[in-house]
């Protein structure tokens, strides 16, 4: 039981460090997916726990109100961001919205906030920040808000819903919804490059993350496009092998444990072998292990309460 949140502990560690990233290489590529909304991404091969893109993607809401941000990336590429930023609009950057606290989403809020953005975000995505060791004060976010109904902006001749998620990848998701672009900002509940990973020091939970699912299928319509937080684009009927995906595991894992066996042989069971060949990256290296054992890691810590 005390390996179950050492082996976590050292995968959060690795990522807590962001180690071994090149942030020298790191490009921003702009992608254009409605009139005035645009998603930057960070090129590939540059950063080991995300071999696809580095960092997390932003959102760029541009127009004559100003710009409206998704997420900010890793604080060493600001410059990159503002340089891709100032391409698609020259007006002010006023507001910043953080889908959840990891600083692969966060790490540039000072900096924008210092370029004039007002930060907003969950309540305790705020508590989760300051907890964080050597948290900055200046990244912590303005304005908050909690599980109530979602916080709406309305510029650029968007309408912009902020939609708190329960306890999913962190206790302090949100899901961004642009309703004339009918697209949605999902943050990383979803995945589709390597397993899921849902952060319980952070207030995540397996419940809340297949309930986050759940609520994604809700929110959506048959053409609104779903912008993870990494990987590729997806609509809703996507989810639907996702979700099975995670309750296979569960399930198997649910048994495994009925039957006695402890992580170490769950783990070496290779539970997730039914989905490797269809979870590109499922089985390279995140942290200290590949992304299914901190998968299945985690699951096994959710259904046994966490010892
Ligand atoms: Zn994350």
């Amino acid at each position: 039981m005390k390996l179950t949140a050492f082996v976590l502990a050292a995968w959060l560690g690795a990522w807590g460090q962001a180690q071994g990233i090149d942030y020298a290489k790191i490009e921003i590529l702009t992608e254009k997916i409605a009139p005035n909304l645009y998603m930057l991404s960070g090129s590939g091969g540059a950063d080991p726990g995300h071999q696809d893109a580095a960092g997390g993607r932003i959102g760029v809401l541009a127009g004559p109100d100003g710009v409206f941000m998704v997420d900010a990336q890793y604080a060493q590429v600001t410059e990159k961001v503002v340089a891709a930023i100032r391409k698609i609009s020259s007006e002010p950057i006023r507001f910043l919205v953080n889908t959840h606290v990891h600083v692969d989403h966060t790490g540039g809020d000072a900096n924008f906030v210092k370029l004039g953005a007002v930060l907003f975000a969950r309540e305790e995505l705020r508590e989760e920040m300051s907890r964080a060791a050597g948290g900055d004060p200046a990244r912590l976010p303005a304005i908050t808000y909690g599980m109530g109904d979602p916080v709406k902006f309305r510029m650029n001749g968007e309408v912009v819903d902020l939609i708190p998620v329960r306890a999913a990848h962190t206790g302090g998701d949100t899901m961004i919804r642009f309703e004339n672009a009918d697209v949605i900002m999902i943050g990383d509940f979803y995945r589709n490059y390597g397993y899921p990973f849902i952060d319980t020091n952070n207030g995540g939970t397996l419940r809340g993350a297949l309930e986050a699912l759940e609520l994604t299928m809700k929110a959506s319509g048959p053409n609104t496009r779903l912008v993870p937080g990494h990987g590729t684009v997806i609509n809703r009927t996507d989810i639907v092998p996702y979700r099975d995906m995670i309750l296979g595991v569960e399930a198997k894992v649910r048994e495994m444990i009925g039957d006695g066996k402890s992580l170490q042989e769950v783990l070496a069971a290779k539970v997730t072998a039914p989905y490797d060949a269809k979870v590109p990256g499922g089985l390279l290296p995140a942290g200290a292990g590949t992304s299914a054992d901190r998968f299945v890691s985690m699951v096994y810590s959710q259904l046994t309460g966490g010892k």
